[in-house]
């Protein structure tokens, strides 16, 4: 006999366990019905491939979210389609929400980002290809999979004809892939308050979901000094790109000494000419941290490293470009747990991993609000021409996330 996705009887927090009971579809109605969807998976994942939407490619990306927005409103969504502010006098697309009211209380966000890294004429470059178990094309795994997922996990739902959830809403993104700098507040808005976040970047090539991610900051430091001579005056001068090289050696030994601390200085750029001492110089640079402490941490150590100046006189000033706070695993421990024993229910073993890359669901944990990710299916090659999806996993991998969906609705504590 299947289990049922949630063990019973769960007292919800509406005070409708012994419905929601009944309600509940077991696990395996959830696989069997995702497989029999999964046609609709594959036909939307070959679409999405086949449409360009690089992060700066506007159109593209509102081509994107035209079809989405229209599949969401097949599939019984309200859908709002948000235009997204210029940043940097940059345009992007817009952002999807799609939300489906159910007869529960559980708010329960999926999302997904419509944006590749792929130049324009690349889908038809290399286009949408099957071999053997795997899917082959531009964003066919980051993001194209999460997407069609989320989709089709709403299908599997309605399929099956559960709607004990109170609110399904569905959020794609379109600049995610250069740190969401359009739609960051639209996502945090839809997201604030929501009982769970599921984030939709695939699961890892081994099937490893992920619990946590390192937060970053994006620091540009500018070092002030004096040009002079190097022959006649040498003295006259402040050597801005002395500074630099101490300034970097200084900072990038902050590396490790925080858990999961590194400082990146990715980019150094000083002087003219061998015969000036060079006026300024520019450090741009990068700290990951696993926790918002440590973050923090390094960036004050940052400033208080400018405001002491190795080489006399010159002046450092320290800019935070941009920082974007950590998946931190406390925050996602109770969402893991229920993510593995729904797995388990349907045969899935995986564990919850951390890395070091940031995603949007960063933001959405920001929020106070339980956010899992790596909810897509499987795949790996991200970025590269090798990207690749799971074909033959993908349907188990919607079932479980529709399975989350049941499991949280149905008063699986997430807090
Ligand atoms: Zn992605």
């Amino acid at each position: 006999m299947a289990d049922a996705v949630t063990t019973p009887p769960v007292p919800s927090r509406t005070g409708r366990a012994d419905v929601a009971a009944r309600a509940a579809p077991s696990a395996d109605e959830l696989r069997r019905t995702a497989h029999a969807l999964d046609h609709r998976f594959r036909d939307d994942l070959a679409h999405l491939v086949g449409i360009d939407s690089g992060s700066h490619d506007a159109e593209g990306v509102e081509r994107v979210a035209a079809w989405a927005a229209a599949a969401l409103v097949g599939d019984g969504f309200d859908v709002e389609t948000l235009p997204t502010p210029l940043r940097d006098g940059r345009r992007y697309g817009p952002v999807v929400i799609g939300r489906r009211r159910g007869s529960g209380a559980s708010r329960v966000v999926l999302f997904a980002h419509m944006d590749t890294v792929f130049p324009v004429g690349t889908a038809a470059e290399r286009p949408f290809r099957v071999e053997g178990d795997r899917a082959y094309g531009p964003g066919v795994c980051d993001d194209g999979a999460g997407i069609a997922a989320g989709l089709s996990a709403a299908r599997v739902l309605d399929a099956v004809g559960y709607d004990g959830y109170g609110e399904l809403v569905l959020v794609l993104t379109p600049d995610e892939e250069v740190g969401s700098p359009a739609s960051r507040e639209l996502l945090a808005d839809a997201a604030r308050g929501a009982d769970a976040a599921l984030c939709l970047e695939c699961a890892r090539e081994n099937g490893d979901l992920v619990g946590a991610r390192k937060g970053v900051a994006d620091v540009l430091v500018s070092i002030h000094g004096r040009a002079a001579h190097s022959g006649v005056e040498p003295e006259r001068g402040i050597n801005a790109a002395v500074e630099a090289a101490r300034f970097l050696l200084d900072v990038q030994s902050l590396s490790g000494s925080r858990p999961g601390l590194t400082v990146n200085v990715g980019r150094v750029a000083s002087g003219s000419r061998p015969n000036i001492v060079p006026e300024s110089a520019e450090l741009h640079l990068e700290v990951r941290a696993d926790g918002l402490a440590e973050l923090v941490g390094a960036l004050d150590a940052i400033d208080e490293r400018a405001r002491h100046p190795f080489v006399d006189g010159a002046r450092i000033g320290v800019t935070r470009l941009d920082v974007c706070p950590p998946l931190e695993r406390d925050a996602t421990d109770r969402l893991a747990a229920i993510a593995r024993r729904t797995g388990a229910r349907l045969g899935l073993g995986f564990e919850v991993a951390a890395t070091g890359g940031a995603s949007d669901a960063n933001f959405v944990a920001a929020l106070g609000v339980p956010t899992l990710d790596g909810l897509g299916p499987v795949g790996g090659g991200d970025h590269g021409v090798d990207e690749w999806l799971d074909l033959a996993g993908a349907p188990d991998r919607v079932a479980l996330l529709a399975g989350l969906v049941v499991a949280i609705a149905e008063g699986e504590s997430v807090r």
